[in-house]
């Protein structure tokens, strides 16, 4: 639906969209360059916050997580080192969504949540799926197709802490697949 305003995702409104997909077998899926960590000037200074990597390493025990991001997979796997994605895609000249797709599809997940700043994570906003497919924008954008926004890069540290509490939640089982 390009054209509408994306919503704030941390609104209270929308606590039960969250928990509806925290609740599922939800593979967590993110960009990296704006999204897990802020833009650099230097593309090679980018870095996760300490934080965010503090947050990210609970995440990825409590959900299957993976990055995707026009990084070589080499340069990425160094950016993400010591956190426990379960996957690593670099979509150099690919489709970010198909990537998503086939993610979700390998990791036996039947939800997905997709968190990205725009540009090549448009295909994935655009998959539009609801009640599947759940996409975030890190800031609104006029004419993004992304479900829903966080007010900014900031706000990513919130969201996470949001998911961990949902699947800490008494009665809400771990989903984790391939997990021992
Ligand atoms: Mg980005």
């Amino acid at each position: 639906m390009p054209g509408r305003t994306a919503e704030d995702i941390l609104s209270l409104e929308y606590q039960t969209v969250l928990t509806a997909f925290a609740g599922s077998r939800c593979l967590l899926g993110f960009d990296f360059d704006g999204t897990l960590a802020p833009v650099a000037r230097d593309p090679d200074q980018a870095e996760i916050r300490p934080r965010t990597r503090g947050l990210m390493a609970e995440l990825c025990l409590l959900y299957p997580c993976v990055v995707i991001s026009s990084r070589s997979r080499s340069n990425l796997r160094l950016r993400v080192r010591g956190l426990r994605f379960k996957g690593v895609v670099p979509a150099e000249a690919r489709h970010q969504g198909r990537a998503l797709e086939r993610e979700r599809a390998r990791l036996r997940c039947d939800t997905a949540i997709y968190l990205g700043d725009g540009g090549a994570d448009e295909a994935v906003f655009k998959l539009d799926q609801p009640g599947r497919l759940l996409t975030i924008r890190m800031g609104q954008k006029e004419g993004s197709c992304a479900d829903f926004c966080l007010r900014g890069q900031g706000q990513v540290d919130r969201l996470l802490r949001r998911l961990i509490a949902l699947r800490r939640r008494p009665g809400v089982p771990s989903t984790q697949p391939g997990s021992a």
